[in-house]
């Protein structure tokens, strides 16, 4: 069977994102396909989902625009892996404390949109995380940060006790940008891993 991953085309870097979704399923010995995905009607084919960064005013108008917000929200919903890094993650969580972004409430966190301040803009940190043998090398560029989370969500990893990865059941989300090293144990974990848990 073939993995039609789906990747919201919108904004951000959707084809370091296939890329990396493309070598973690060679990995698994997976054949996929990777669809960019710029309207709706497509979501509904894809059995993985990526909301990449950007910018997250921009990603949310359009998702509501074009109607993908709610095809996101059923996807989330049948229980679909979806991975949102940095924007994406914004847009995914419950409240980012800014009118201009409708959130999509499918992640019950909340974040802090360009939380490091202007010192630490973009910079790259390894990161331990949850799971993880060795330490990820993580891309932050005017990331947010997860300033409270539901329960039921795992934090994977944190900088300075502050959470930047993490997991509630189908959905895994990143304040960083993990398609931007040749490293792509986030996009196996969010997409592979999750499903090999649930067969
Ligand atoms: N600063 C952006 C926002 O708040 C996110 C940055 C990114 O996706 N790299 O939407």
């Amino acid at each position: 069977m073939t993995l039609t991953a789906g990747v919201v085309a919108v904004q951000g870097d959707v084809s370091e994102h296939a890329t990396a979704i493309e070598r973690a399923a060679r990995a698994h010995g997976q054949d996929s396909e990777v669809l960019e995905i710029r309207e709706s009607g497509v979501i509904p084919d894809c059995d993985v989902l990526l909301v990449p960064g950007g910018e997250s005013t921009t990603i949310s108008r359009l998702l509501q625009r074009t109607g993908m917000a709610e095809e996101v929200i059923a996807h989330v919903e049948a229980g679909k892996p979806m991975l949102a890094t940095c924007a994406g993650l914004i847009v995914a969580s419950m409240d980012a404390h800014d009118d201009r972004v409708e959130t999509l409430n499918v992640l019950d966190v909340t974040v802090e949109r360009n939380a490091f301040g202007r010192q630490k803009d973009s910079f790259e940190a390894l990161l331990e995380v949850d799971g993880f043998e060795d330490p990820f090398p993580a891309v932050f560029i005017r990331a947010p940060v997860i300033d409270s989370v539901d329960d039921d969500v795992e934090v994977l990893a944190s900088v300075d006790d502050r959470p930047v990865a993490v997991q509630q059941g189908p959905v895994v989300g990143t304040s960083f940008h993990p398609e931007l090293t040749e490293d792509s144990r986030i996009h196996d974990l969010a997409f592979f891993e999750t499903l090999a848990v649930e067969e």
